[in-house]
């Protein structure tokens, strides 16, 4: 691109005149001086000419892209498409190949313009609608590469498949694990088409992170005031829903850079990198914002995408640590969560290693709930209050602290409790708080976890049902 065109923002609808184009690129060749970025802006048979003769000057330009039977054709301007679309017209009748042009399907687009200005393409006779927006390959592209509207229509699409899931949930018809299993193939697999594109919106990461914990909360069935991190911990996350997009686009950058050297796709994305927008390089910003080293300066010889994919993850579960302790510190139930678990998102694969029983995983998320303090045990004349001491629901004696109430001390409980004390050789008498954090911690076996699922679950339902006959 000539320096003095630069800073110039392309109409692209004019007709592009043959001599003008010629002298044009005449002039380019030979660096003699070029009609000015103004002179271009107010004459658009000058603009689609200066564009005409880029087009033909470029070594390297992508004219068509064919994806199955889905080809779309690219120029710089109106003009230059329509000369294409000739093109390929005169090819259709010397091969005998047939178009089938439908409004719907093919249709016009011009990035960073408006397409009705101007001449409209035609082809095969026809001529074609002018569009904003057009899905290709499973994304809506819009004309101005600003995909927030993507983003949005993608989650809202989420959120519809993730109080489904809740439904399921609640009527307690699928294990925790199986549920949690479903969210990643049907919530989080609509994320992941296109999510290298993510990065190109402006608030993407709270966007995500904000819908993320929402899910996590929702399919908890945690208020939505509740903590975050220890909702999206016992979903089993240990980064958050923007590190996903971060690991998509690292582990995507590294698989260019694996093609051959010859792969056009790579040379593009080497190009384009040397830009100062675009997706190339800002992918790279993205990588270093989040200390994420890029394929090339990390890998050795011999170094799989496997081997990168579990390192960049790493980086990021460091990361996503630092933040999640301090929100989880917020924790305010009795105990809190930062005193029975350190790590984000390891429950889950504890209980999968034991390899429980139908009954207990069906419990599972009941305990889960409890970890977050979630069902509500205590009450003040059956009511919902804010108050410091307030009644167990199962006992109706005055407390404090009603979970540690429940588990330690409360004779409603003396038949499971006994069962559990026996399990792990510990009397609440030493000290309730630790026999409770003993009881929401997962350490043990399969069979003193299966004591405490059943238990957890008979609170939990029991509480339920309290507050629905209140
Ligand atoms: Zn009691």
């Amino acid at each position: 691109m000539p320096s003095i065109w630069r800073g110039h923002s392309w109409s692209a609808h004019g007709d592009a005149d043959a001599n003008l184009v010629k002298c044009l690129m005449d002039r380019i060749r030979a660096g003699a001086s070029l009609p000015s970025a103004d002179l271009l802006a107010h004459n658009p048979s000058l603009e689609a000419s200066a564009a005409q003769a880029l087009d033909a000057l470029a070594p390297r330009r992508v004219p068509c892209m064919f994806h199955a039977d889905d080809p779309v054709f690219m120029a710089s301007s109106k003009y230059g498409l329509q000369e294409i679309m000739h093109e390929v017209e005169l090819w259709a009748s010397e091969c005998g190949a047939a178009f089938h042009t439908t409004p719907d399907k093919t249709v016009y687009m011009c990035a960073g313009a408006d397409a009705s200005q101007g001449r409209p393409i035609v082809f095969n006779g026809v001529q074609l609608s002018a569009v904003s927006v057009q899905r290709w390959l499973g994304i809506l592209w819009p004309d101005d590469l600003d995909f927030t509207g993507v983003l949005r229509s993608r989650l809202q699409l989420c959120d519809e498949s993730v109080a489904q899931l809740a439904g399921l949930a609640q009527m307690n018809v699928i294990s925790w694990p199986m549920l949690c299993e479903l969210f990643e193939s049907q919530v989080d697999s609509l994320m992941d088409i296109g999510r290298w594109l993510f990065i190109m919106v402006a608030g993407a990461e709270t966007l995500i992170c904000d819908s993320y914990n929402r899910w996590a909360r929702i399919l908890l069935g945690a208020e939505w005031y509740r903590n975050a991190g220890t909702c999206s911990s016992e979903m089993g996350w240990s980064i958050s829903g923007y590190h996903r997009v971060v690991l998509t686009v690292a582990v995507f950058r590294a698989k260019l850079c694996l093609t051959s050297c010859d792969d056009w796709h790579r040379s593009f994305h080497t190009l384009a990198a040397q830009l100062q927008c675009g997706w190339s390089a800002q992918s790279l910003s993205v990588l270093r914002a989040h200390g994420v080293m890029d394929w090339p300066t990390w890998a050795g010889a011999g170094s799989t995408l496997e081997e990168y994919r579990a390192y960049v993850v790493g980086v990021l579960r460091e990361a996503f640590i630092l933040h999640w302790r301090p929100c989880v510190e917020k924790h305010s139930m009795h105990p809190p969560y930062s005193a029975f678990e350190e790590s984000p998102g390891v429950v889950l694969s504890f209980c999968k290693a034991l390899q429980l029983d139908a009954v207990s995983e069906m419990s599972l998320r009941h305990w889960c709930r409890l970890r977050c303090g979630l069902p509500l045990l205590s009450h003040i004349g059956g009511r919902e209050s804010g108050a410091r001491y307030q009644n167990y629901i199962f006992c109706e004696q005055s407390t404090r602290k009603p979970v540690i109430h429940g588990v330690a001390i409360c004779p409603h409980w003396t038949m499971q409790r006994q069962a559990f004390s026996a399990a792990v050789g510990m009397s609440p008498g030493d000290s309730h708080i630790n026999f409770t954090q003993r009881w929401l911690s997962r350490i043990g076996d399969k069979a003193t976890l299966a004591i405490v699922l059943k238990w957890a679950a008979l609170i939990d339902q029991s509480a339920y049902n309290f507050w629905k006959s209140h």
